[in-house]
């Protein structure tokens, strides 16, 4: 992990209590057998299917290249299936494109407001564009100002902001005409980490006011702690989907290190033969280290303990203990096996965003 995405997942916790929705709600977004192939050939996606229940907030994980804004460009009707099929609300993106556009909110990986404007002004102008009925337009801005926290500076130029600021603007703009489902292509990127913990507040608030969340990322931490479910996509296809919690029972294992006070090889060999024949530790994993031992079990917790009896039987004074979870980054590298894809500071390449074109 780099030294940026240890620090986020130290500010904040994984996602917990957290309802998942069940099968029985309605479908937000419904994505069967999706390919795109460019005109050039290259095939960005290749089979990918999804159900996205109503109020879900969905994470679409994935490396630089694997396919997440092509395939977040063809449920928001920028790009066309060059094979399968995609609704969103109930709305085929193909036969009614407009619909669908008008019932979704879309944030591209690069901003859209005007720098030159202020939050109000782009508020305004967005509530034009979206068809917001005028009586309601100032009730529905000063509300989203509030929701962002940028009250105190709407009438300032958003040229003047940081880049978490008018992010959590260019969010609020999407979100004028209430749509049920919002999408968000690396809402994050480039964002320090105080800023992005701010805009990922905002993005919980949306969400637990009923709003169905489609968030592609490349950071591990950003799908932990706020979604309820993550795909992760990778050449164009779903490698793994699952609870962030569920994906990491597939292939994470809680270590436990302990360190022994001055532990002599012999003192290490006899405590670890003792740790191995404990029948309780059947299914864990015990290996030597310089200052004592390391066991990675399923359940951590109830190893400790067995440990913590054979070490006070043994009569070895510990110096230090610290237990470990798997993070998605270990499942992120496990199931992708590329170390690059978990960088924090890996860089967009907004210019060849920019020029996507629809392909036949
Ligand atoms: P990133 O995180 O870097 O934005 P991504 O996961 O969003 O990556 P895409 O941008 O969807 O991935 O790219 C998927 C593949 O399609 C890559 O091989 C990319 O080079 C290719 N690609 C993207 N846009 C085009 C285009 N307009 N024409 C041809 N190939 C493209």
């Amino acid at each position: 992990m780099t030294g940026n995405l240890q620090m986020a997942v130290q500010q904040s916790s994984p996602r917990t209590n957290r309802t998942v929705p069940t099968q029985e709600n309605d479908l937000a977004i419904d994505a069967d057998n999706v390919h795109v192939t460019y005109d050039d050939g290259t095939e960005a996606v290749r089979g990918v299917s999804l159900d996205v229940a109503e109020g879900e907030f969905l994470g679409f994980l994935g490396p630089n290249g694997a396919g997440k804004t092509t395939t977040i460009r063809t449920l928001v009707t920028l790009l066309y299936p060059t094979e399968g099929s995609v609704s969103i609300n109930g709305y085929d993106t193909t036969t009614e494109p407009q619909a669908v556009r008008e019932s979704i909110g879309y944030m591209a990986q690069e901003t859209s407001i005007d720098l030159e404007l202020t939050p109000r002004e782009n508020l305004r102008i967005a509530c034009e564009m979206y068809g917001v009925p005028s009586d309601e337009r100032n009730e529905r801005i000063e509300t989203l100002l509030d929701l962002v926290d940028l009250h105190d500076v709407a009438d300032k130029r958003a040229e003047t902001f940081s880049g978490g600021m008018q992010k959590r603007l260019d969010t609020a703009t999407v979100l004028v005409h209430r749509p049920p489902v919002v999408f968000l292509d690396e809402p994050t990127t480039g964002l320090d980490p105080e800023a992005r913990l701010r805009v990922w507040d905002y993005f919980e608030k949306i969400n637990s006011r009923g709003t169905t969340v489609f968030l592609t990322t490349q950071y591990l931490e950003e799908a932990d702690r706020l979604c309820d479910r993550v795909a992760v996509l990778e050449d164009g296809q779903i490698i793994a989907e699952g609870t962030p919690e569920s994906l990491k029972d597939t292939v994470g294992r809680d270590t436990l290190t302990v360190a022994f006070e001055q532990p002599t090889d012999r003192q290490k060999r006899r405590v670890i033969e003792a740790v191995r024949a404990v029948q309780t530790l059947d299914d864990a994993t015990v290996e030597s280290t310089p200052s004592g031992l390391a066991v990675h079990a399923p359940d951590v917790t109830r190893a400790a303990t067995s440990v913590f009896e054979v070490l006070t039987d043994a009569d070895v004074a510990i110096s230090a203990f610290d237990v470990d979870s798997p993070t998605l980054d270990d499942i992120f590298l496990s199931l992708t096996g590329d170390d690059e894809s978990a960088a924090v500071e890996s860089e967009i390449d907004s210019t060849r965003a920019a020029t996507q074109e629809v392909p036949r």
